[in-house]
């Protein structure tokens, strides 16, 4: 393109723009609407509008700082300038007399309605052209401004015709959806008419950019399914067990696995007897019982004479999977070692030397066991738990670790957040999907009670009613605060307030600043049943296992999304005794926030939750924290976009087995033809 020399390139180059056709797919974050003029007269703090007038007076004041105001009018009102960098050459062209047109936003100021630095130009007659579309605003790039960017993109836009800017989905896919073809898609996009729909193109409704996002859907999903299949060529450790440690540990757990339990440790030893690795994800709801299933996996890796670590979110959980892991393979004369950040550097280094020798086996850990000296001798599976909580590049570290000798780990990917079939098989369409969607017997449903904050007092007695039934509770304090600071330090005083209250019950706390030693001694504490009463901010939202505990209590649910309440209320109802939650609320409610309680009230299944979760839409909370690959989607939102799913599938499937010679450059589009995705499962 003319005018690009290097320097700009590789700014652009940053964007994802290597080629004419790239800018094109470099999308508007909104819309401006420079299309008519505004009276002064009808202008309001905050809009952002075109407006034109004639300079009544120019000057240079130095209140607090040296400034150029400028006061124009249009018969209809007044409106002042502000500069506070400006040139010679600029004063001297804003001359009283001058007519011009700026831009920019309304606020207001000392002397009335003020633009701080608009765009302008002079205008010379007063039917000078205004824009005639919506002015796109790109995302920025260092060095880029925008009013560059803006005309490349223009330019780009004139060799729509005739560029190849070719439609590489077969066209009866798009109109069986009814969204236009591809270039009218661009086009609109980059210049919407006047008078463009700007609620729906902010809401990101509209068909042109739904064209759009589900082309790039598409490009994500053909991505992670290839990426698939080129993981599946990469040669693993077949782990036969010959040891025969899986089914002694089996044979030794004091229940019997469930049948979804059993159906799919079926699935993940049919894909660990392979020299393929297994690129597996568990889901189920919370209490299901993953863990075990993971265990079993890793006693097959120890058989087999290698190893396998398992990586949890959080030191607490880390600590539990460890004495769960402990206890269970004791009885097999196999040690577990842990990993954690909090340990002291001396009883590191030793569990590095037996990880490294490989007379350590199983290994469980956070993050830091994929730091700098962990060295497996043979890991062969890697385990990681509550995976929303991890990014792809820390899995991707862990499993670079065990990449030996031409050899690549095994993946168990283990995650409760249960997100709805169709939107799974695009998020996870790199992966295999075992589900389990059984309880262990025995369990009686949790029952859910909304309670508004002036009944706090019956809550407080309900605490000391299951306490001396010999029964133990939670108490979530409130996700109000900004820092965990703040958090923190409520729930300290929520622990100080309840101790205080309840002589008869003992009070324990645990929150994230806690030293980690302090919040083990807690936990452990109250596993023990030594504390009846846990005060804890959301930092139990995950794994943790207290099968006694049977009352859950959590203030200021309104603020709280599905997804979170479910996690937190599943930490109660993992014993035979029947248990309660109770969401504490403060009034007014707003509609959503009537409509998650009922929800949340209503189930205890954490994929129905999920469905209804989708419907209501609240703001990404399903997927926000849900960490994939699609984290940096550029029009499409998973969520939004969910019902254009299955026909993404479809589509896929129909280019992987008909116009197969159309992906790259489909995909190249939307993800660039590097190695972005690494090699993740
Ligand atoms: P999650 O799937 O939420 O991680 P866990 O693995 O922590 O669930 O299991 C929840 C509880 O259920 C644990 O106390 C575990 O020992 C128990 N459990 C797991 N499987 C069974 C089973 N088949 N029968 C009875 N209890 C089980
Ligand atoms: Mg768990």
């Amino acid at each position: 393109m003319r005018g690009v020399g290097s320097a700009l390139a590789e700014k652009l180059l940053r964007l994802g723009v290597t080629q004419v056709q790239d800018l094109l797919f470099v999308l508007p974050l909104r819309y401006e609407d420079r299309t008519q003029v505004c009276q002064i007269g009808s202008l309001l703090p905050g809009m952002r509008s075109v407006v034109e007038g004639e300079i009544q007076l120019t000057e240079v004041t130095y209140r607090r700082r040296r400034q150029l105001l400028c006061r124009i009018s249009d018969g209809s009102g007044f409106l002042t300038l502000r500069f506070f960098y400006f040139s010679a050459a600029q004063q001297n062209g804003l001359a009283r007399g001058a007519r011009i047109r700026c831009f920019g936003e309304i606020r207001r100021g000392p002397l009335g309605l003020e633009i701080v630095h608009p765009e302008y130009r002079r205008v010379l007659q007063e039917q000078a052209p205004l824009e005639e579309t919506l002015t796109p605003i790109y995302p920025l790039t260092e060095g880029v401004p925008q009013g560059r960017l803006r005309a490349l993109i223009a330019e780009a836009l004139r060799e729509l015709d005739t560029s190849a800017v070719r439609d590489w989905i077969p066209s009866h896919m798009i109109e069986s959806l009814g969204l236009p073809p591809l270039k009218d898609a661009l086009s609109y996009m980059h210049r919407p008419p006047r008078e463009a729909e700007v609620t729906e193109l902010a809401a990101g409704r509209h068909p042109a950019q739904r064209r759009l996002a589900f082309e790039e859907l598409l490009a994500y999903h053909l991505t992670l399914t290839l990426q698939k299949r080129m993981a599946k060529t990469d040669p693993a450790a077949a782990l036969e067990d010959s040891a025969g440690l899986e089914a002694r540990f089996i044979a030794g757990l004091p229940f019997n696995l469930t049948n979804a339990q059993a159906r799919t440790l079926q699935d993940v030893d049919t894909d660990l007897r392979q020299s393929l690795p297994m690129v597996r994800l568990l889901q189920g709801d919370v209490g299901c019982g993953k863990t075990v299933v993971a265990a079993a996996a890793a006693a097959r890796a120890a058989g087999s004479g290698r190893q396998a670590a398992l990586m949890a979110p959080t030191e607490l959980l880390a600590e539990q999977h460890w004495r769960n892991f402990r206890d269970w393979f004791q009885p097999l004369g196999l040690p577990v070692a842990l990993l954690s950040g909090s340990q002291p550097a001396r009883t590191r280094r030793s569990a590095f030397e037996a990880i490294a020798s490989g007379e350590i086996r199983i290994v469980v850990g956070t993050h830091a066991l994929f730091q700098e000296g962990v060295d497996f001798k043979h890991l062969a599976l890697v385990i990681v738990d509550e995976q929303h909580r991890f990014g792809v590049q820390q899995r991707l570290r862990l499993q670079e670790k065990g990449q030996k000798d031409g050899l690549f780990p095994h993946q168990l990917i283990m995650t409760a957040t249960p997100i709805p079939r169709t939107l799974a098989m695009t998020a996870h369409a790199d992966l295999d999907i075992s589900v389990i969607d059984e309880l262990p017997p025995g369990r009686t449903p949790v029952k859910t009670v909304v309670v508004p904050e002036q009944r706090r007092d019956e809550v407080v007695m309900r605490i000391v009613e299951a306490c001396r039934a010999g029964r133990q509770a939670y108490w979530v304090c409130p996700l109000i605060e900004e820092s965990e600071e703040s958090r923190s330090q409520a729930a300290e005083e929520t622990a100080a307030v309840l101790a205080e209250a309840l002589p008869l019950v003992r009070v324990g706390l645990v929150h994230g600043r806690m030293p980690s030693a302090k919040k083990d001694e807690a936990m452990l504490a109250f596993k023990a049943g030594k504390i009846q009463l846990l005060v804890a901010t959301t930092v139990i939202e995950v794994g943790v296992d207290v099968p006694n505990a049977t009352l859950m209590v959590i203030e200021n649910a309104e603020r709280m999304g599905l997804a979170q309440l479910h996690q937190l209320r599943g930490r109660v109802g993992r014993g035979t005794e029947a248990s309660s939650c109770l969401l504490l609320y403060r009034g007014p409610l707003s509609q959503l926030a009537r409509e998650r309680l009922k929800v949340i009230r209503e189930t205890n299944d954490g994929f129905e939750i999920a469905r209804r979760d989708l419907e209501l839409r609240g703001p990404g909370e399903l997927l926000g924290t849900l960490q994939t690959g699609l984290a940096q989607l550029r029009v499409a939102d998973l969520m939004r976009d969910a019902d254009l799913l299955p026909c993404v599938q479809k589509t896929a499937e129909l280019l992987l087995s008909s116009y197969a010679d159309n992906i790259a450059a489909l995909t190249a589009r939307w993800i660039g033809s590097g190695e972005r995705y690494g090699r993740v499962g």
